[in-house]
């Protein structure tokens, strides 16, 4: 049979952490030997690795092993394997080296079409085998990680658009149980890994495809102590650091945080759902607060009175608390943290993170970018888990203050049990995010805001507008708008270049969504348009955009917070209902008004009880030197996160009053200090 040339994504998996080996199997046998001109496959190969590196990370060449029949035949273990896939592109030569946490991928001319197979043996080690074929669409059923990984290689190779039908490859067979293989993600302490030792651990998933692909380690309280005492023992030299010094570190994070913000963008993608370009925009806030963290010298400038007495001078200086901890959410578990660890750290204090345990590989990706820049081991450690690390947290008497993100039955526990121990907590909630839009407002603006703000990041958002209330004429016009807009959302894998909308975090967070979609009408509300209908295939845990009208504050799906791609709306009649509608609400995060009068526009800003406010900006989030938080019931604790007020938060005050000697004005008095 007459064999097309192809480009062969070829990824060497190192799911052990470890420097991989590429393995290239190209020894005559089977398939790849048809048409196959080796040597050149292996010179361009070899080429790739020396000048990049295996996984496109370290300088080191690495070394390549030719797999013989033998070795293929017995099994390679997955996270060993080279994966080819060959898409149908000719003469395209080796030119793409592409990169993703655990995999690399380097594009190689192969004149040969191939497919690979998966197969299953006996034990439970999952192998692989390449093997021949005419090409064509093999697979289906359950989907497992080697399936998973090879579905990544077909999103990679959709990225590339040179897929032809018929000349994909992927792995044919279902693995259903592989504990064994799956990666593991540890705690980072005193920088390094450290293996869990509990006991117990938890799932993660990759949403698009809805397979597990690795196992997150749960603290246990000593383990939550080993990071704590860590970063005490850290407390003693870090705090005593020079500004000048912090500030030079935060320079370096910075831009080697900017650097790998696209290697940061596809971990969280992988993990959380969200597409690529979200994720990038994602890294790209968080790195704000790093920028703001540089001015750090700046920012703990205190007050000098000079004569505040005769002879006496009187100043403030702001010191760091201690050991912090920050409690983050999975829906930004990039940004979340970095709102936290940067201006605690940049301020002397040690961090230890306990990140969420459904996206948790972006928090040890930073601990070791941190390493490399420099920041000392031990100033910021991650621990992973539950309940269990999270109390361990709580109750810790060495933990002087927490930070929190999450949701409000969550945050409220967190600031009662953190104080009730004595610390200094912020603990930031859940939110509804009301959008008003006036009669006299620009209806296309509003609707592309609306739109925009409800369904990005599949509405996992804290500050997502996840309800509008439109008055009087604007509803019709507004509903019919966004209608029309919604069809064209493209709804997928967040690694593929035109998606713009991901999956949700869990199959168990989607049914709880998709639910509100049978609320809502039966309790009065009119379904729109129906996600559950325009959701993609397949096992990820993807749901369409929803749109639900005249929807009431009584109905489930306005007193919840759905945190998801489902929007609300409600028609009043007047300003005066609607801002009633937005302050009666518990929630207090963000709102918006969208209107060109700037006198009901000034009016709403003085009116509305809520943290942050837009003014025809549907998700107002604060700007760096600005800091970010909500009312009511959408934070625990007085002051708001990051900026100025992040800054109080992570130090606290003293003042000093000082006299040098002066022998002259010395006496005995009993009274009370005057300054007069
Ligand atoms: P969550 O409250 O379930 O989890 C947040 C953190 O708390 C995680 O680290 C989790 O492990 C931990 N946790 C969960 N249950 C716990 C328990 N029973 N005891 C102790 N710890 C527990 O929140 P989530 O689902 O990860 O994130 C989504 C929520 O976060 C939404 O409500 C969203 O509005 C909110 N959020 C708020 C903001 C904000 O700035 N106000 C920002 C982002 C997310």
């Amino acid at each position: 049979m007459p064999l097309a040339a192809g480009k062969a994504l070829v990824p060497a998996h190192h799911a052990d952490g470890a420097e991989p080996d590429l393995l290239v199997r190209a020894d005559g046998g089977g398939v790849v030997s048809s048409g196959v001109d080796h040597q050149a496959m292996v010179a361009a190969l070899a080429d790739q690795v020396a000048r990049k590196g295996a996984n496109g990370v370290g300088s080191e060449p690495s070394t390549m092993h030719l797999l013989g029949q033998e070795e293929i035949d017995s099994g390679v273990p997955v996270h060993r394997i080279l994966f080819l896939v060959v898409l149908g592109e000719p003469d395209d030569r080796a030119l793409e080296l592409d990169r993703e946490r655990g995999h690399s991928f380097l594009a190689v001319d192969l004149p040969a079409q191939l497919r690979l197979l998966g197969r299953s043996p006996p034990s439970r080690d999952l192998r692989l085998r390449l093997d021949g074929g005419d090409g064509g669409r093999v697979g289906g059923g359950q989907w497992a990680q080697q399936h998973a990984f090879a579905s990544q290689l077909h999103h990679r190779a959709s990225l590339a658009e040179t897929a032809k039908e018929g000349a994909m490859t992927e792995v044919l067979e279902q693995q259903q149980e592989r504990p064994t293989e799956l990666g593991r993600v540890s705690h980072w302490i005193g920088g390094q890994t450290v293996a869990g030792e509990s006991g117990r651990s938890g799932p993660i998933y990759n949403p698009a495809l809805g397979v597990q692909t690795k196992e997150v380690d749960f603290a246990s309280p000593e383990e939550v102590d080993r990071a704590v005492q860590t970063a005490k023992e850290a407390f003693a030299t870090w705090r005593a650091v020079s500004l000048s010094k912090r500030q030079e570190l935060f320079f370096a994070i910075r831009e080697l945080v900017h650097q790998r913000r696209d290697d940061i963008a596809a971990i969280l993608t992988e993990e959380h759902g969200k597409v690529l370009s979200d994720a990038k925009g994602e890294v790209q806030r968080g790195l704000e607060v790093i920028e703001y963290a540089c001015g750090i010298p700046t920012l703990l400038k205190g007050g000098f009175s000079e004569q505040a007495s005769s002879g006496i001078d009187v100043y403030s200086i702001r010191q760091p608390l201690g050991v912090v901890a920050g409690i983050t959410p999975f829906n930004f578990p990039a940004m979340v943290p970095m709102w936290m660890w940067a201006p605690a750290i940049a301020c002397g204090n040690t961090f230890v993170l306990k990140p969420s345990e459904k996206d948790p590989s972006a928090a040890n990706f930073v601990g070791q970018l941190l390493q490399e820049v420099g920041l000392p081991d031990g100033v910021f450690n991650v621990v992973h888990g539950d309940k269990v690390a999270v109390d361990s947290i709580l109750e810790h008497p060495d933990i002087a203050a927490v930070s929190f993100v999450g949701s409000t039955p969550i945050a409220r526990y967190i600031y009662e049990t953190g104080t009730k121990h004595g610390k200094r907590v912020q603990a930031l909630g859940g939110a509804k995010n009301h959008m008003i839009v006036l009669p006299d407002a620009d209806i296309d603006m509003a609707a592309d805001a609306a739109v925009s703000a409800a369904y990005g990041s599949a509405g996992e958002r804290c500050m997502a507008i996840s309800h509008v209330v439109a008055v009087g004429e604007a509803g019709d016009k507004l509903v019919e708008a966004i209608k029309e807009r919604l069809p064209k959302i493209k709804v997928g894998n967040g690694m593929e270049p035109d998606a713009e909308m991901g999956p949700l975090v869990t199959r168990e967070h989607r049914d709880k969504v998709a639910s509100y979609l049978e609320s809502g009408p039966a309790q009065g509300a009119k379904l729109v348009a129906d996600g559950r209908e325009s959701a993609p295939d397949g096992n990820g845990f993807f749901l369409g955009v929803s749109l639900l009208d005249e929807v009431t504050p009584e109905m489930d799906a306005y007193k919840d917070e759905i945190f998801g791609p489902v929007l609300g709306v409600t028609r009043v009649d007047t300003y005066d209902e609607a801002i009633r509608m937005v302050n009666e609400n518990p929630y207090g995060n963000g709102t918006a008004i969208f209107t060109r009068d700037g006198g009901v526009a000034r009016q709403f800003e003085f009116d509305v009880q809520a943290g942050m406010v837009g003014v025809n900006v549907p998700i107002p989030v604060p700007v760096a030197y600005y800091s970010f938080g909500g009312w009511k019931q959408s934070l625990f604790g007085d002051r708001h996160i990051y900026g100025p007020e992040g800054i109080d938060f992570y130090t606290r005050g003293k003042v000093v009053t000082s006299r040098w000697p002066d022998p002259a004005t010395s006496k005995v008095d009993l009274g009370f200090p005057q300054t007069r």
